[in-house]
């Protein structure tokens, strides 16, 4: 038999029969709550919202939420993040935060688009102009982009791709989702257009002071908050190897070529590998498989215990790189990694 348990929105004046174990998010949009929500995984804080009644339902908070609320000013004793719970009991939700504190406290800016390049027929490069004010962001982390919809506003993430000592401008690297909406909405911006953001948010960010050699791992615009650590990297001195497996699926898919080939011509311990999943039988003479292969082959024991891996892509490769990478002798606190779906 099927256990219900009643979902009360008091900042919408609605309620919903959500199923045992059923994920926060999807009652949110299937009861059509004004919770808005970003990452979906915890990082962002954009679905904080106040718990009124029924803590008890939601299992306990991670060390990973509690950081996340801490950083956006919120008391975790009061605030979860419905992206993280799973609904076990009778609940009544509050006020979310973003809904409550307004833009004024979220690093709100509008964003002019300054040139568009399209780097293959799906995936595209944007570049914006901060229209008022400046942006200082540690490489690896993204923006919320605040789309209009129908009727209301989406909200997705985006990783900043380009170099950090640029406060008045930033880059990013979008693929175009197949019936994706923002995606597709984000491609379409030209010249002029502008658009909402919100940031810099996310965890994604290099290890401060480490010595260890590098190891980046990145599959199709996981590329973006990689570019920016690799241009943040190789503009410090130091000896620091760094390493980065690139995997793309097939020759159409490929980007970013010509600026990894300079960055190894300028910076010699730099040594990108360019590998495809499913390349055309005649068009391809470079390496052809996975990320995960490479790490197989290329990752000695000895290196893995001195190296730091920075991971972002799909959640499967991480997962799959994660475990292979620790089976060689990686400390799991010297992996840092980003899910983008
Ligand atoms: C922290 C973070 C940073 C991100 N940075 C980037 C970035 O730099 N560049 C980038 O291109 N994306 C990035 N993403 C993914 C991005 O936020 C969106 O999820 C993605 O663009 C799809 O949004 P959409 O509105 O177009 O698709 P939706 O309307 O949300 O989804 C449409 C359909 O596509 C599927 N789908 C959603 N996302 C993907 C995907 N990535 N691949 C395949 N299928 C998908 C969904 O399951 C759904 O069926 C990031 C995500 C996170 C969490």
């Amino acid at each position: 038999m099927r256990t219900i348990h009643r979902v009360s929105f008091q900042q919408d004046g609605i309620t919903y029969d959500a199923e045992e174990g059923q994920w926060l998010y999807d009652v949110c949009e299937a009861a059509g709550a004004s919770v808005p929500f970003a990452c979906k995984a915890g990082a962002c804080g954009t679905c904080a919202t106040q718990i009124v009644q029924g803590e008890e339902s939601l299992g306990p908070q991670r060390a990973r939420e509690i950081r996340t609320l801490e950083s956006n000013g919120l008391d975790p004793k009061q605030y979860r993040l419905l992206c993280l719970a799973d609904v076990h009991g009778t609940l009544t939700l509050g006020a979310s935060a973003k809904t409550q504190h307004g833009a004024a406290s979220l690093g709100l800016f509008k964003a002019r688009v300054e040139e568009y390049r399209p780097l293959t027929l799906t995936v595209c490069e944007q570049r914006f102009a901060i229209e008022s004010g400046e942006i200082t962001f540690c490489p690896g982390q993204y923006m919320i982009f605040h789309v209009p919809g129908l009727d209301k506003v989406i909200r997705r993430s985006y990783s900043i791709s380009s170099h950090l000592s640029d406060r008045t401008h930033f880059e990013i690297c979008v693929r175009a989702v197949s019936g994706g909406f923002c995606s597709n909405f984000i491609h379409r911006l030209r010249p002029g257009d502008c658009i909402q953001v919100e940031g810099p948010y996310g965890d994604f960010r290099l290890a401060e002071g480490s010595q260890r050699d590098i190891l980046m791992i990145a599959t199709g615009t996981g590329i973006a908050p990689i570019k920016s650590m690799m241009l943040s990297l190789l503009g410090q001195t130091g000896s620091r190897r760094i390493r980065l497996f690139f995997g793309l699926r097939n020759v159409s898919d490929l980007f970013y070529t010509k600026l990894l080939s300079d960055l190894k011509e300028s910076h010699p311990r730099f040594e990108p590998t360019i590998i495809l999943s499913q390349p055309d039988p005649m068009g391809w003479r470079g390496l052809r498989g996975r990320v995960t292969d490479l790490i197989h082959e290329q990752v000695s024991p000895d290196q893995a215990s001195n190296t730091d891996a920075y991971l972002c892509g799909g959640r499967p490769m991480i997962e799959e790189a994660k475990r292979l990478l620790i089976n060689k002798g990686m400390k799991v606190d010297h992996i840092c990694h980003e899910n983008f779906f």
